[in-house]
């Protein structure tokens, strides 16, 4: 068996989730997002939530180790994945091209969503969580339909906790310092593809879908 993948890159805020989230939906790619991972493991409290718990608040990035770990665990048994969130470096990158190499598996897209910094900063504060389901509204352009509550389990939505302006800026320095350059490590593979994300979702899944064409 072939396991094959696509890692979608680009800064917070650039609409990776969602992305992913429809590509999980109409082609079955399983959705494997570190962050949400992480937010789930600092929820329950385990081990790996205790550490990575402060490094989130701070917009740091959390330990490899512990990352490589999580990412390990997902993609048991997994044979179509889209990876959200990682890699986040080089080292990251060239640990997931040995577990690629392990369990034969390939990655065959690095998609970069494009988006400028003033729409990043305006696209996170205006983000809102469903605590329940963790579905994502955006108050301008996504807006739930009853005020400030989520439509499937009408629970009062709120802001992730690392969405405010000071973390903000550093996760995007984050980005620009460490994930950035992986934007030249797919490159030198043959694999980037860059998309104009700051186009509608719908437009810009549509753009996914014909780099990846028939999956
Ligand atoms: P965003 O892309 O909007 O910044 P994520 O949900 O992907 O948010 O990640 C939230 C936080 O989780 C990051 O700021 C970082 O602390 C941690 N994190 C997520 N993925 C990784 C990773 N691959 N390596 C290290 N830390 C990570
Ligand atoms: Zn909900």
């Amino acid at each position: 068996m072939e396991r094959i993948g696509i890692i979608l890159l680009g800064p917070p805020g650039s609409g990776k989730g969602t992305q992913a989230k429809e590509l999980e939906k109409k082609f079955g790619f399983v959705h494997i997002s570190t962050g949400d991972l992480l937010r789930k493991a600092v929820r329950e409290g385990t081990p790996v939530g205790k550490i990575a718990e402060k490094y989130m608040r701070e917009g740091a990035l959390v330990p490899d180790d512990v990352i490589l770990k999580l990412v390990n665990e997902a993609l048991d048994g997994v044979d179509k994945f889209v990876l959200d969130g990682f890699p986040r470096n080089t080292s990251q990158a060239e640990k997931l091209d040995d577990m690629m190499r392990e369990k034969s598996g390939k990655i065959t897209k690095a998609i970069l969503l494009e988006v400028t910094d003033d729409e990043i900063v305006r696209r996170l504060l205006a983000r809102r969580v469903c605590p329940s389901c963790g579905r994502v509204y955006n108050l301008i352009t996504s807006p739930p339909k009853d005020d400030n509550k989520c439509d499937v389990c009408g629970v009062q939505l709120i802001r992730r906790s690392d969405d405010n302006e000071d973390t903000i800026r550093n996760r995007l320095s984050v980005y620009r310092n460490e994930t950035a350059p992986l934007i030249d490590y797919y490159e030198r593979k043959g694999i980037l593809v860059k998309i104009d994300a700051e186009k509608s979702p719908d437009e810009v899944f549509n753009a996914i879908v014909r780099v990846i064409g028939a999956h």
